[in-house]
């Protein structure tokens, strides 16, 4: 009956072992094969895609794909630089014609 209660208390220990280590992901290294989120090719890691999985992101883009979610972000920045100089500039001579209209 020891003996019984033994294994199954092994099984267990065997058990949540397995389980923890098949849901917690380990870091990755540089060159370790993942597959782009973007176009789904087979590329090596690299400091940039490490770096990103310490701060949390569990999914990787290649170089290239990288690069044009990059151009996208730079792309989105002069519409808001012209919302802030329509805000600054604009705006206020608006305001001031408007005065002088009065
Ligand atoms: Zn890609």
């Amino acid at each position: 009956m020891e003996g019984l209660i033994f294994l199954v208390v092994i099984a267990v220990i065997v058990y949540a072992f397995v389980k923890g280590n098949a849901s917690k992901s380990t870091k990755p290294n540089a060159g370790d094969p993942y597959a782009c989120s973007g176009c789904g090719v087979q590329v090596k890691h690299s400091r940039r895609t490490i770096s990103a999985w310490e701060r949390g992101a569990r999914s990787f883009y290649c170089k290239s794909c990288h690069g044009k979610w990059r151009e996208v972000q730079s792309s989105q920045k002069p519409s808001g630089c012209l919302g802030m100089f329509v805000f600054i500039v604009v705006f206020p001579a608006i305001a001031i014609t408007g005065l002088f209209i009065i």
